[in-house]
């Protein structure tokens, strides 16, 4: 039975059976009534006429009677007198002689005790009942009439087309109710369309599946979003390819290029340093790109998410010796103000990669003697760490496109004196690493002149011992 599996099956089912069990209990319900009001009125109407026989033949001998009652114009009615004793005097179906004693009858006895009676005799085959009506006279002899009548079986009996007839109109109205009630319940659930957006695909359904289906909406909105941003990633992914692959090419460029001149010795001997030192150059600038890119593609992959207690504080001090060399040779001084403890939640590569490239750009985009000023505190319950300079700062209009992939500022306003430029990919790094760590970077105008570069992180409470 697939079609009970159906909600439609199944309410069809229950709606049929449930007007069928009614309509056939209604008939029934109907039909005995009015079988018992038409038994009760024909027994009346037979106690009536037996009362009126009786009234005739009143006060008159027992011959006399049973001429009176010969006289009588019964056509299926049977009349019966019966003597005191039982005896039967008269009867208009048979020879009273050769019939026994009536004394011990049902209506008899009930006759002789309340003095006018009923009683219906049901046949033990099917067929007729026989319907009595008995009333005793002041002589004491007792008139009885009787009648034959279809059973309720017969009667039913006698009306089966009729019967089959109407079963049938109540079997196929009740189909058709219930089909009609059943495309009624089910046609608000079909209609249901998941396609269209919002409060418009639930204006029609239940009130019960409304927050089932806004439940559902959402999902389906989610999902799509997800979906959009699965596919930006992957657009974004394929052009950092393309990008990383072109970066590539120019240092291998420039190094096959000198390096086949110096093999094919076309390069003067003294000008061999300065061609391997170009070279050297290249090679180190190649070797910056990769490492950016794996950074990035780690990042990218969010292997990175260790959450140690990272002191910031110690991590800015480290990179500023790291920096110390590159600073000198520009002569440009870096400033520390670290006079807290601060502490935050990552990784400690992560921190520190992220607080290179940005000290490291205060120094290569600044001008010779030059500051480059690294501050941490605690503020409202953060981390914020701000690298100023005095160098030519960011342009208003490209303080958001700093932080994209590959993006550089017009390379020959800032890059200072035939150094190489980064990667374009040192901002990116910072941003993605300070999204990793829960907080976020922004560039602004410094009040040293140049460029303050802010990152603010949640800050870790560790216990001050
Ligand atoms: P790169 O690896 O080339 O330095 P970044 O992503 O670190 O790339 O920086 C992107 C661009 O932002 C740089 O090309 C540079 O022009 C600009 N920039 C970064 N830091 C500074 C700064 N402190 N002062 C001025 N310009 C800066």
């Amino acid at each position: 039975m697939r079609g009970l599996r159906t909600l439609q099956g199944r309410v069809f089912a229950v709606l049929f059976a449930l007007s069928l069990v009614v309509v056939l209990a209604v008939t029934v319900a109907i039909t005995s009534a009015s079988f018992s009001s038409y038994e009760s009125e024909a027994e009346e109407l037979l106690l009536s006429q037996t009362s009126t026989c009786a009234h005739e033949i009143e006060g008159k001998s027992a011959s006399e009677a049973c001429r009176t009652l010969e006289e009588m114009p019964f056509v299926n009615t049977r009349c019966t007198l019966v003597a005191e004793d039982g005896t039967v005097l008269y009867d208009n179906f048979a020879d009273p002689a050769s019939m026994d004693n009536h004394s011990e009858r049902e209506e008899i006895v009930t006759a002789r005790e309340s003095g006018r009676v009923t009683v219906m005799r049901r046949s033990q085959t099917l067929g007729s009942d026989t319907l009595y009506a008995a009333v005793q006279l002041d002589s004491g002899m007792i008139l009885r009439l009787a009648e034959t009548r279809a059973s309720l079986a017969s009667f039913l009996g006698s009306m089966s087309t009729q019967l089959a007839v109407s079963l049938f109109a109540i079997i196929v109205i009740s189909f058709l109710v219930a089909r009609l009630l059943t495309r009624m319940i089910v046609r608000p659930l079909r209609e249901i369309d998941l396609k269209s957006e919002g409060e418009e695909s639930i204006a029609g359904a239940y009130e019960e599946l409304r927050p089932l289906l806004r439940r559902i909406d959402a999902q389906r909105r989610e999902l799509e979003d997800k979906n959009a941003e699965l596919e930006r990633a992957v657009v974004q992914r394929r052009e950092f390819t393309g990008n990383v692959s072109h970066e590539m090419k120019s240092p291998l460029q420039v190094i096959s290029g000198y390096a086949e001149l110096m093999e094919n010795g076309m390069v003067a001997p003294e000008d061999v340093p300065r061609f391997a030192n170009l070279i050297h150059r290249e090679s180190d600038s190649m070797r910056a790109l990769i490492d950016d890119v794996l950074v990035l593609s780690r990042l990218d992959e969010r292997a990175d998410e260790t959450r140690d207690m990272v002191s910031l504080s110690q991590a800015c001090q480290r990179v500023a010796n790291r920096l110390e060399a590159a600073a000198q040779e520009k002569g440009i001084a870096i400033r520390l103000e670290l006079d807290e403890e601060v502490i935050v939640l990552g990784s400690e590569p992560l921190v520190e990669q992220m607080v290179y490239n940005l000290v490291d750009n205060a120094i290569k985009y600044n001008q010779r003697g030059g500051v480059a000023c690294v501050a941490v505190a605690n503020l409202d319950g953060n981390a914020v760490l701000t690298v100023d300079d005095d160098g030519p700062g960011v342009p208003e209009d490209l303080r958001d496109r700093v932080f994209e992939r590959f993006y550089r500022v017009d390379t020959s306003r800032t890059r200072a004196d035939g150094e190489s430029g980064g990667t374009g990919l040192g901002l990116a790094i910072v941003k993605h690493a300070a999204g990793t760590l829960g907080g976020m970077v922004s560039v602004e105008e410094s009040p040293l002149g140049g460029a303050r570069f802010k990152i603010v992180l949640p800050a870790s409470q560790m216990d001050s011992n």
